[in-house]
Order: C-alpha cells, then structure tokens, then sequence
C-alpha cells in the first residue's frame, strides 16, 4: 500500500488514463446536487476530485461527511476535463480525478479561519500555527528560507570554509543586549548565559587553526521584541584568519549573490559601494542609510558662522536638505511637528517657489552667501536644522527618509547593497557616564588609531563594517584584535578594572597570549534576510514557530511558571507572586 502515486500539483494530460491514488487535504468542497467536487491539496498544489454516486455510490456517501481541511485518500481515473470546464489558472486544470474509493484519513474540527482569509488576527494564526503553516504563503516563506539557506551552505563549503557548532550555554557574551540565564542543578545558585552569538568561540577557533569556521548559529538576546527582532534568532557566523578586511567583505558578497541566485533573482551589482560610517552621518544622517533614493544632506555650518540669523549663529552644528517640492504652509507645519518629535528644537525652511521667488521668515536675516549655499531649484524647499550635530544627524536622517518615502523618491525597483566602513570604536553610555564598545569590545582600531583609545577615545575609529539592504542592516563584523595587550587596553577604556576583566574575559586573554593569528568575520543576520528577500514586513513571517511582541508562544503558552519542586532543586526562589 502506498499513500500517494503523485502529490496533489502534479497530475498532467499526460497522466490521463491512468488509475492514481492521491491524499491530502480537503480545499473546497461543493455539492452538486449529488455530484461533489473537492479540491485535494498539498503544497505543491490542487487536483480537483470528482465523486460521483452513479460511479461509487460508497464514496459518495463518505463524501457527505467531508469538512474544510479532512485530510483525505482518493483513488479514480485521471480524467480529462471538457473543454469548457477546463481552469487555465491552474497546472492541473484541464484533468480531474474520478474517485472510485474514497477514505477519511483524518478529519478537522472546525476551523478558527479559513486559509485562504485575509487579515487573520497574528495571535489567533499563531495559536493555530499548524493551520497557518499550511497556506500558501507560510509554505513560500519557509520553503523560501531552507532554498536560500542551502544555497549559503553551499557557497560557504566552495568557499572553503569549515561548519563548526559552538555551546549555546557559555559564560556572558557581550554583544550589548541582556543575557539569558540557564539556571544549573549540579551547582545550585550558578547560571549559564545562552551565547548572544559565539564569537569568542569563533575567535578560539581561529587561534586553534581552523582558518575559515562557518555555522548558521543560534543566538539568544534578551531585548525587547520588534518586526524584525525575537528572543532566539540565526545568523549565518563567520570567521577568517590571516584575512584582510576585504577578503572578509568578498565572503558575504559571493553570499549574497547565491542566495538571490538561489531563488531565480538577478543577484545585485558587486562588489558592493564603500561608504565611511562619518560620510553615512553627514550625508544621510543615518548608519544604515536607504541609498534607493538621492536626497543628500548638505553641510551649512561654515557658511552660517557669524550669521545675523541666531538660531543658525549659535549652534554647533547647521546642515539641510533641498527637497524637491514647494511645501506648503500646511506641509511645513507638519514636517515642523515631525522634526520635533526627534528632537530638533524647530524647523527654519526656504521654499522655492515655482516662479523662481522665496518664500521664508529667515530669508531676511541671511547673507548672500548664506542665500546662494541654501538654493534650489525652483519649485523645492530648504530645510534646516540647528543643533548638536548628533540631534542634526538624527533629525535630518529621519526627515530625510519620511520624505522619501512620502515624495516618492524611492526607487523600489531598486536593491540597494552597501558596506558601511570604519565607524567609531566607543560610544558614550548615558546611563554609566563611560565609554562603552559600538559592535563589540573585541573590535580592532583602524590602523593609526591604536593610541587614541586611551588618549582620546571619542576619535578613534574601528575596523567595524555593517552590510546594509535598502535601509536595514543585514549585518555586522569586524577585524578583531588579536594582541592581549591591546585587548586589555580596551577593556580598560571601558572602565573595566584588570581583575573584572579576567572574571570575564580571561580564558580568552590567555588564548590571545599563546600565538594568535590576525582574524576578522561577520554574522550575516538570517531571519531579517529572508524576509527581506521573501518580500515580508516582518521576520515572524519567515520563523515557523516565532514569539510574539509580549515574549510569549501563543503556540505552546510558554514562559509558564516553574513547580516549586523544580525550583528548590535549582536553588532558586521566584519572588514575584503568583498571578
Ligand atoms: N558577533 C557579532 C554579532 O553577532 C558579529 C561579528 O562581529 O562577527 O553581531
């Protein structure tokens, strides 16, 4: 006995004649008087059953019974349709089965939506995930996911590289979000951290000899959950020794190329533009700038140096945007509203009339020169805004993509790749006061910049690179460094004493000490990939079992509290109380 001849998309003319046992699940079904068609479906596709009681009267009477989603096992003769019954929307439209036994395999309770029903509530969908999973789009999705993912396999085994699992259960992995923590039982008040990714692993790795490690890696991240972000996620990680920044960026383009090959898409242009990550700001006001559309933004602040308009005068900072309508009164107040929901303090503006006039309360306070560097052409507008550069930056780079996206300057036709190169090795950490890393703290200085990490830590820049796609950052890497003492400088920069540093890190200091060649890599972010290229808004719709924004499963119920039992052996006692 076998199942199925052939799966439910595949019955052709050619077929015709032939006896076929098909089974899956039923589509619609519709009642003829007497004369019931069904659509049997899997996920390669439909064939229509045609149960007819003069034929078997047996099947008919099973018929009666069948419901949206029974899943079912027909045998008959493949039939070619009439001519006017012939559906050309489907592959399998011009035959149909003529069941002579029929068989219920499995029957449904009735559905909480039907799958081909647009809008179904997210929570409701993934409750039901088995039910989801079976439509159209899920089976695309993930199907999409295990083609691209197969095809990085790929490209990474041609390229050499060496698949090597790391521990999920490790020691706290900075990587700027909160650790997961594993309670132990064998050592009661101990905790593992799930690995955030596993890069000090991969960098062991590279110290041990394996020259080019590669894994589609786990990783756990307490953060808050968004459309494109969850608890648990995948990455493609990756790591050269002896490797050039270069070298590394050329891994990631041949990859990117292979997945959209993969799929039949005509992979973009390589190598992919270089941008600094100090041109990014000052151009795009962003580090992952959407580089589908021009709209650049421009310098202002020397011209506006001692200028009679105040506001321009004393701020640090004097940059705009010329974009290409004539706003309304309307428009600007509007657009004011928006730069000061990210913090500008206001809005100056010119508008360049169609005729060629200006219209702008400022005008009169600015000087030829000023006038002559904010032009455009007629029928645009300049928008200014004046502040710290890091609030110009932010609210330009906002604007800059609210307009547009709203003006229509997107190209959408268009994908954007880009590198964005050399971004600053320290930030500020507003909460503590100190200096913290940018991407990691394993992340080397540019060449040239070794010595400002500890005498002018704000200027030093970094060997950190992050790929962007229209807009979203795909990923990030670095050339790591690979002396402890520069290494330890770091983590002094940080504010990390000798003895916190070798709580934390030290294992990894000493491996550093004991011939460790130059290295660097990358971690490609998978879901945000995939969902990309499977043209979803969000990365849930590219996991087959996601949380949702909460934190919770709605699938399984989980996080569910713990037994006491469970908990005293762990040596842990919950102090928030029973809800
Ligand atoms: N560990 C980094 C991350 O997960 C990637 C890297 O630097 O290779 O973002």
């Amino acid at each position: 006995m076998s199942w199925r001849d052939l799966r439910c998309g595949e019955p052709r003319g050619d077929h015709v004649g032939r006896t076929l046992t098909l089974a899956g699940w039923t589509g619609r079904r519709r009642d003829h008087g007497g004369l019931v068609f069904v659509d049997l479906r899997d996920h390669t596709g439909v064939t229509q059953l045609v149960i007819n009681p003069e034929r078997s009267a047996a099947s008919a009477e099973i018929a009666k019974e069948i419901r949206n989603e029974f899943v079912l096992r027909a045998t008959g003769e493949l039939v070619a349709r009439s001519p006017e019954t012939v559906n050309p929307n489907m592959p399998t439209g011009d035959v149909e089965l003529h069941v002579d036994e029929l068989e219920i395999v499995s029957r449904s309770t009735p559905l909480p939506f039907q799958l081909d029903e647009d809008n179904v509530d997210e929570v409701l969908r993934l409750r039901n995930r088995w039910l989801d999973l079976r439509t159209e789009r899920m089976q695309r999705n993930l199907r999409t996911r295990a083609t691209v993912v197969a095809a990085i396999r790929r490209s990474m085994e041609e390229q050499d590289f060496v698949d090597v699992w790391t521990p999920g259960l490790t020691l706290g992995t900075p990587e700027g979000a909160r650790d997961f923590l594993v309670p132990v039982r064998l050592q009661p008040g101990s905790f593992f951290a799930l690995a955030q990714s596993p890069q000090l692993f991969k960098q062991a790795l590279m110290i041990g000899g394996f020259d080019r490690y590669y894994q589609i890696a786990t990783c756990w991240r307490d953060e808050d959950l968004r459309a494109d972000r969850q608890f648990e996620f995948r990455q493609l990680d990756l790591e050269l020794a002896f490797a050039t920044r270069d070298d590394v960026l050329e891994v990631l383009e041949r990859v990117v190329a292979a997945s959209f090959e993969s799929i039949g898409r005509e992979p973009p242009e390589l190598p992919f533009p270089r941008l600094s990550y100090g041109e990014a700001m000052l151009r795009y006001g962003s580090d992952k700038p959407d580089l589908r559309f021009e709209l650049e933004i421009q310098d202002g602040t020397e011209v506006t140096r001692g200028s009679e308009f105040g506001v321009f005068a004393g701020a640090s900072c004097v940059r705009f945007l010329v974009v290409p309508k004539a706003f309304s009164r309307g428009d600007l107040a509007n657009l004011e509203e928006f730069a000061k929901e990210w913090g500008a303090k206001g809005l100056a503006y010119v508008v360049h009339d169609e005729s060629g006039a200006t219209r702008s309360p400022i005008a009169k306070y600015l000087s030829p020169a000023e006038l002559e560097a904010f032009a455009g052409p007629p029928g645009s507008t300049t928008l200014f805004v004046a502040d710290e550069r890091p609030v110009v930056e932010r609210v330009l780079g906002a604007l800059r993509l609210h307009l547009g996206r709203e003006q229509g300057l997107v190209d959408e036709e268009r994908e954007a790749f880009h590198w964005i190169l050399d971004f600053p090795l320290f930030q500020l950490d507003e909460d503590t006061g100190r200096w913290t890393f940018v991407h990691h703290p394993f992340t080397g200085p540019l060449e040239g910049h070794e010595d400002l990490i500890e005498s002018d830590p704000a200027s030093a820049l970094s060997k950190h690179y992050d790929l962007i796609w229209n807009g979203w950052e795909l990923g990030s890497g670095s050339i790591r460094i690979h002396r402890s003492d520069v290494q330890e400088q770091v983590f002094r920069a940080m504010g990390m004493g000798d003895e916190e540093a070798k709580a934390k890190f030290g294992w990894f200091l000493d491996a550093l000490q004991m011939g460790a060649p130059p290295h660097g890599g990358f971690a490609l972010g998978l879901d945000r990939f995939v969902a990309l290229l499977a043209g979803e808004p969000n990365i849930r719709e590219v996991i087959a079992f996601p949380k949702v924004s909460s934190g919770a499963d709605p699938l399984t119920g989980a996080p569910a509290r713990a037994p006491a039992e469970q908990l005293d052996e762990l040596g842990i006692r919950a102090v928030v109380p029973e809800p």
